[in-house]
């Protein structure tokens, strides 16, 4: 047996068996489960996009992850998680090397090289433990990486350090006129002055104020809010975007979020 870290030779060291891979996660899924890790802060909006194209790890993660307060957003490829970065920036990317198409170190120095992406923190996981491919991984702009089959206390520990060192890029401020957004208290407020906003027409302000006058289709806006794994009919769209206008009516801001006949919505400048 390769040993490669502590944690992987306890995991694949149980019963003298090897496991596979998504049953080491499993396995250590249980040991992490009794010992419930609550993030400092106010660290339930730290979004996290996990790329990995193994259906069983990415499902085990994203629960992990998610139990631990995380919000996650997932991607099967390369490909797939560059559509979702055009759109909101996750706190965190974790992202798998070994990928179909682009691999994920390909994908980190894609993402190193564009200005919108280029302060996301990265953690990358891989099942290579040889050193020249972390030096490669470390080269193509990653934070940290992680080596399979890892539990997910270490995972998350790492997350949270990686976190604390990247803390300016994830305590932002987004904002257009009056309207204020704080990321880090997951308020909005108007010439400071609360607005009460639901988690959906939080997320839907968030990608206006993120993208200032460009105009989203509706199925641009139902892939970057609610996520393409799940189903939600395009109608839904308009039921959010009238309730993110009834919330900033009271504030004379409802007319900023305007309907672009035939197209969708923006945001327009707010005075
Ligand atoms: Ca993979």
């Amino acid at each position: 047996m390769r040993v490669d870290s502590g944690s992987h030779c306890r995991a694949n060291a149980v019963n003298g068996m090897q496991l596979s891979q998504s049953a080491a996660v499993a396995l250590q899924l249980a040991d992490f489960r009794s010992t419930e890790m609550a993030l400092p802060g106010k660290m339930t909006t730290h979004t996290v996009l996990l790329v990995e194209d193994e259906p069983d790890v990415r499902d085990m993660l994203s629960f992990a992850l998610t139990r631990a307060g995380f919000e996650v957003w997932e991607a099967e490829s390369a490909e797939d998680a560059m559509q979702k970065l055009d759109g909101l920036l996750p706190s965190m990317l974790i992202v798998d090397w070994m990928l179909p198409g682009m691999s994920g170190v390909d994908l980190a120095r894609r993402l190193r090289g564009d200005d919108h992406t280029s302060r996301l923190p990265i953690i990358m996981l891989t099942a290579r433990g040889e050193e020249s491919d972390k030096l490669k991984s470390f080269d193509s702009g990653v934070d940290d990486y992680i080596v399979k089959p890892f539990s997910p206390r270490e995972l998350i520990a790492r997350m949270k350090a990686l976190l604390r060192r990247s803390g300016a890029a994830t305590d932002g401020v987004l904002e257009n006129g009056s309207i204020h957004m704080d990321l880090a208290a997951h308020r909005v407020t108007i010439e400071g002055a609360l607005v009460k906003l639901g988690p959906t027409e939080f997320r839907l302000l968030e990608l206006f104020l993120n993208h200032p006058d460009r105009v989203f289709d509706r199925s641009q806006l139902l892939d970057r809010v609610w996520g393409r794994s799940v189903y939600v009919a395009e109608r839904t769209v308009d039921v959010h975007v009238l309730r993110l206008r009834q919330a900033l009516k009271p504030f004379g801001a409802d007319a900023a979020v305007q309907t672009v006949r035939g197209v969708g919505y923006r945001l327009s400048p707010i005075p």
